[in-house]
């Protein structure tokens, strides 16, 4: 039965909601994931501010991100609303659902990676061994 379940939920996961990674653990409130943002939309990373400003006009949570960097991935940003010293999120009631949401997967499409000692993991549903065995197999 408990096999049963596991393979119910892999099969879920993989095939209806499509993703690779289950999310495990849980925030341990550190902030850090809300001081190195990458932002993306329909042609990839924000690389320029010029971009930048035009999504802005798009969706409020723009509005809270300044720039603070840039890397070879695009634009970092840092949210306005953290408290640098509690590490809190100042409006964290009336967060963004992208916050809510956050960590998921596409953070890695983005050249992102979770922050160190993120109370998070994301980890393989498929095992990385089961994925080359395949591949062996076909060729
Ligand atoms: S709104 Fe709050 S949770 Fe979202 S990025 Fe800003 S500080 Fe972090
Ligand atoms: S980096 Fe991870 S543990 Fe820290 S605030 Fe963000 S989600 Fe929570």
């Amino acid at each position: 039965m408990k096999n049963f379940l596991k393979e119910l939920k892999k099969f879920f996961y993989t095939k209806i909601l499509r993703r690779k990674y289950y999310r495990t653990g849980s925030c341990k409130c550190c902030g850090k994931c809300c001081k190195k943002i990458y932002v993306k939309h329909a042609k990839g990373v924000i690389k320029e501010e010029k971009e930048f400003k035009k999504l802005q006009l798009l969706h409020p949570f723009y509005t809270y991100l300044e720039i603070i960097d840039k890397d070879e991935t695009g634009l970092v940003f840092k949210c306005k609303n953290l408290d640098d010293e509690t590490h809190k999120c100042k409006i964290h009631k009336s967060r963004p659902g992208i916050c809510r949401r956050y960590p998921q997967e596409e953070l890695f499409k983005m050249g992102g990676e979770l922050a160190e000692d993120c109370g998070y993991k994301l980890e393989p549903i498929i095992p990385f061994k089961e994925v080359f065995e395949k591949v062996m197999k076909k060729h």
